[in-house]
């Protein structure tokens, strides 16, 4: 009870704050267990702590039976201090330059990695990242109140710094108090990962082991790691082939694994969520679509919207769609069978490069999300995702690849009259669409075959004659 009290006098004066702040934060506390108790708890099937704990300082991944982990965090210590004073401490440190709490993932430090101190903390400032209203394209399709959230905008360009940011505090502390067991960090992506992984690991000095699928990344996210001076393996394979080969390499030598498998991430990146609230004062959208390959992000996003429902900021979650490229849709051939026997695929080429997974590691963490929130799959083809993306950008937008498949998504349940004219819509763009000019530089030359490249505008060759400058404006533009 004396902690309520104290919370509720949180504008007194900023002696009593600090101070209330510092013996809050103390008494705060995060471990893995494994993400099968999470889920029994949930549906109901067992209650009480769970039967394997592990401390954030540990190098472990995975259940003693294999499953996967999750970062749980002490939810009574957190209660204790009631939604108004989570809000108005959040909304303090918004745009500030105070370390770390500058950040958009920091700013939530107490629901991410209580216990690390400042002083461990890797970051570059990131989260913040805008969210827009597309009146425009909104529009266009019959939508009053369409948002786009920009985690794109970002220091490598996707929102894997969000979850990098975490993942990299946490091995920066580790090597000071386990050198022997963390030498270096690993990763297998499709790109933004390996970006995000080597930035956030060259800011501290700390090794950084990239595993790359040879020719199927874009150039731009190529050179990202390269010039941070990670080791850049580019190996004949796919992600799937490159997956595998990193646990490996990481279960026998002091690299450390950062992969989604590895459940800080999640941590950083459901911050988006929490963020997204924030950005509307702390109202629920009705619906958020995020294109989505190794699954992680979609129960990240839940995990947030959760956290803030159970400690009483909001008072329901937005329904969760997850939108997937045909070419690699295991989710979605899962949901469609009622998620009853979900199968790994061999993902096709997509060009929507970064979520070309075909076993997504993060599968049964989606499967909750969405069954937690009443949430929906769908999927869009090369021609659908890259026209939606086009589309977009004709109302001043620049989508990625991924972006454009969650447009896509977008269109299809506004289409079908399942996202109705007035709900509130977040679309999640996951990557900065400047990373991905090869693709839209072929599509606007029409280069891809088969795909009539709907919305292309290509540039118009023009000799150096006020005649031919005049013909070509004049042959875009007849009145002029
Ligand atoms: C990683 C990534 C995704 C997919 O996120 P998952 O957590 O693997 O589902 C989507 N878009 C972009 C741009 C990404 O980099």
């Amino acid at each position: 009870m004396a902690v309520r009290a104290a919370a509720s006098s949180v504008a007194k004066d900023i002696r009593s704050d600090a101070v209330q702040r510092a013996s809050a934060e103390a008494s705060f506390h995060a471990q893995y267990v494994p993400f099968a108790h999470i889920k029994a708890s949930a549906d109901g099937e067992v209650s009480g702590p769970p039967p394997e704990t592990y401390s954030l300082d540990e190098v472990v991944y995975r259940a003693r039976d294999g499953g996967l982990l999750d970062v749980q965090h002490d939810f009574e210590a957190l209660a204790k201090y009631d939604a108004r004073y989570w809000k108005s401490l959040f909304d303090s440190r918004i745009g500030t330059t105070r370390w770390p709490h500058g950040s958009g993932v920091w700013s939530k430090k107490e629901w991410v990695l209580p216990q690390i101190s400042d002083d461990d903390i890797v970051s570059m400032f990131e989260g913040n990242s805008n969210l827009f209203w597309a009146e425009r394209f909104g529009r266009e399709i019959g939508m009053s109140d369409l948002w786009v959230k920009q985690c794109g905008n970002s220091h490598t360009g996707s929102f894997k710094d969000l979850g990098m940011t975490v993942l990299v505090s946490q091995v920066n502390r580790l090597r000071k108090v386990k050198p022997d067991e963390v030498q270096a960090v690993g990763c297998a992506s499709t790109g933004d990962t390996s970006a995000a992984l080597s930035a956030y690991c060259a800011a501290a000095a700390i090794p950084s082991i990239v595993f790359l699928p040879a020719d199927k990344i874009s150039l731009a996210q190529l050179v990202q790691p390269i010039a941070n001076g990670a080791l850049v393996l580019s190996i004949d394979t796919d992600f799937d082939g490159c997956m595998r080969l990193i646990q490996e390499v990481t279960a026998s030598s002091p690299i450390y694994l950062a992969n989604s498998m590895n459940s800080l991430r999640l941590e950083g990146q459901k911050t988006a969520a929490i963020e997204i609230l924030q950005q509307f004062d702390w109202e629920v959208p009705d619906w958020l679509i995020i294109p989505g390959g190794n699954l992680g992000n979609v129960y990240a996003f839940y995990k947030g919207f959760k956290l803030a429902k159970d400690l009483g900021l909001v008072d329901r979650l937005p329904r969760l769609v997850v939108a997937q490229a045909h070419n690699a849709n295991p989710l979605y051939q899962a949901y469609k069978a009622g998620y009853a026997n979900f199968r790994a695929v061999k993902a096709g080429t997509t060009l929507a490069s970064a979520i070309q997974i075909g076993d997504p590691v993060s599968i049964h963490r989606a499967v909750m999300a969405l069954e937690a929130c009443d949430g929906i799959v769908e999927e869009a083809t090369e021609e659908e995702l890259m026209d939606a993306a086009a589309r977009a950008d004709l109302t001043g937008m620049f989508n990625c690849p991924h972006t454009g498949v969650a447009l896509a998504a977008l269109l299809k349940l506004r289409e079908r009259g399942v996202i109705a004219p007035n709900d509130r819509t977040v679309v999640v763009s996951t990557a900065h669409g400047l990373k991905f000019t090869q693709s839209k530089t072929a599509y606007h030359s029409k280069e891809f075959e088969g795909m009539a490249s709907t919305y292309a505008n290509p540039p118009v060759a023009v000799k150096e004659s006020i005649g031919s400058v005049m013909d070509a404006i004049r042959g875009k533009f007849p009145a002029l």
